[in-house]
This record gives structure tokens, sequence and C-alpha cells, in this order.
């Protein structure tokens, strides 16, 4: 069984990750999501927050899991038995960071590969950082994000 994990932020899950997530889950058996527990972020949405809203905005996709993590991702990788850390790749611009985290963690884990997968055009240009900043300012985001994450925005960002 080939199960491999897909870290990050997700403050909030979008789009753009629900397209990678469904591009993992027809490559390989068995996706987890992983929300990273990064204390030197300061997140709009608490990790409880994060990983509920992941739940339900993928309730129906049989071969995806959600948690959370501490610590170093390639660790994680093998508490849960992945053996491979998907990233997905929007541009030029991501690829700098995405390679020196890649390489670095082969350096810790030669067992753990990192896939890279590219989404949709149409969410090229789509991140969590934009989503809040539209939601602060009482733009619809309808979009770019499921249902339960633009009312969980409403609530952070009340009229
Ligand atoms: P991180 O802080 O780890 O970058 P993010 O939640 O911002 O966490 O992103 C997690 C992963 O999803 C990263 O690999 C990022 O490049 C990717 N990602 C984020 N937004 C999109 C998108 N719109 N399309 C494709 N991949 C995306």
């Amino acid at each position: 069984m080939k199960k491999v994990i897909y870290p990050g932020t997700f403050d909030p899950v979008t789009f753009g990750h629900i397209d990678i997530i469904k591009r993992a889950a027809e490559l390989f058996d068995s996706v987890q999501v992983t929300v990273a527990i990064n204390p030197s972020k300061k997140p709009l949405f608490t990790v409880e927050e994060r990983v509920d809203l992941l739940k339900k905005s993928l309730k129906g996709f049989n071969k995806v899991s959600v948690d959370s993590f501490d610590g170093l991702v390639v660790d994680h990788a093998h508490k849960v038995g992945a053996t491979g850390i998907i990233r997905g790749l929007r541009a030029v611009s991501d690829f700098e960071y995405e390679f020196q985290m890649a390489l670095m963690n082969r350096k810790l884990a030669e067992d753990i590969t990192t896939i890279f997968l590219m989404p949709h055009e149409k969410y090229t240009y789509l991140n969590s950082s934009i989503v809040r900043n539209l939601a602060s300012f009482q733009s619809d985001v309808k979009d770019f994000v499921p249902r339960v994450v633009k009312e969980a925005l409403q609530n952070k960002y009340p009229r």
C-alpha cells in the first residue's frame, strides 16, 4: 500500500489544496493531509479549527484522512507509515523554497520521497493568505474555498 502525507499550514484550506489532494488520491492508496503545528507562525485559525475545516471539506474522499503534527515532516511520515511527501507547485516563485525543503528532507530521510503536483491553472494564483485578506475586507471568497470555510472566515471577520 502506497501512503503519502500532504503537510501544510492550511490556514485555511482552499480549492487549490483540494485540487492537489484529488490528484494525490488518484495516484496513491492513502493520502494523509497533515496540519503543521508551527508556533513561529501566527495563524488565523487554530490547529483544531484547521483540522476540522479540512475534515468537513474532504467529506466523501474515502482515501483521505486528516491529522496534525509537531516537529519534522519526515518524522511524521515515518510514524504514520508514509513513503512520500506531497507538495503543490504553483509557480516558479514556489520552486526555490520547495526545492530546498525537499533536498533537506531527503538528507534527513532517504527513504521518503517528495512528490510535486501542479494544480489546475485556475488555482495557480490562489493561496490562503490572499483568501484571508479578501475575507477581512468582506469580499466574497466562494470561488476560492468550500462553503464551510467561507462561513468560518465570516465568523472571524464579522461585519
Ligand atoms: P506551507 O506553509 O507549508 O506552504 P500551505 O498551506 O500554504 O502551507 O501550503 C501547503 C502546500 O500546498 C504547499 O506545497 C503549497 O505550495 C501548496 N499550495 C498552496 N496553495 C496551492 C494552490 N493554490 N495550488 C497548488 N498548491 C498549493
